[in-house]
């Protein structure tokens, strides 16, 4: 399972969030019934920009219903006819956009952040690609499309890392395709980041899909 502010851009956060509407469907209570979901949605409705007034603060569950306007013979519903409602401990409730929440600014500084410390590791998930040749993808031992993945995520290390090192920089630069990737005076912290990921990251071969299934549900979903 995927974190809210793990996404770089809304367009991927929309996505994953609505592969989780579809896969959840109808729920009278997120927080009994899909304790993870529940924390997923807990974080997106904060992005609300009235996240006091529409009680985001203080909800203590979550519940997903068919929206009233839903023509009632429909049989199966669609992302669109999914209604959030949230819950207060005294019993009181209120309906809440999750595509409202989506649309909000993901947090510039931690974007572009994630993105230079991924570009800076590219060198070592090539070596490590290139040191497996021919090897099979350990899930489904297919040869198609290998890919590295993290076995301890990618967020976990970059997390532990920033959080070992409060004061990162701040500000960019751009490569000649206008990706983020740190500025010559930010040397140091770089060379700490590669050592730190060559030292702790946990890698492996899985091709393409297993890759991408384990990034988009995690496990647990099925
Ligand atoms: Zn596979």
């Amino acid at each position: 399972m995927r974190e809210v502010s793990d996404f770089d851009s809304t367009e991927e956060l929309r996505n994953y969030t609505i592969g989780l509407i579809r896969q959840i469907g109808l729920c009278s209570s997120l927080a009994k019934q899909n304790p993870m979901a529940f924390h997923y949605f807990k974080d997106l409705f904060l992005r609300h920009p009235e996240k006091e007034r529409k009680g985001v603060l203080t909800l203590t569950d979550i519940s997903i219903r068919r929206f009233p306007k839903t023509n009632p013979r429909k049989q199966t519903l669609e992302v669109a006819d999914y209604q959030f409602v949230v819950h207060q401990a005294d019993g009181t409730e209120d309906t809440i956009s999750w595509n409202t929440c989506a649309k909000g600014e993901v947090n510039p500084v931690g974007k572009k952040m994630n993105w230079a410390m991924r570009l800076a590791i590219e060198g070592q998930i090539r070596e490590f690609k290139a040191s497996q040749k021919g090897k099979a993808c350990e899930l489904c031992g297919s040869y198609e499309k290998p890919t590295a993945d993290h076995i301890k995520k990618f967020k976990d290390l970059k997390d532990e890392f920033l959080a070992a090192h409060p004061n990162h920089p701040t500000e960019f630069a751009k490569n000649e395709y206008a990706q983020e990737i740190f500025r010559e005076e930010d040397a140091e912290f770089v060379r700490e980041w590669l050592e730190y990921h060559r030292t702790n990251a946990t890698l492996r071969i899985l091709c393409e899909a297993c890759n991408r299934k384990i990034d988009n549900y995690g496990s647990w979903w099925v």
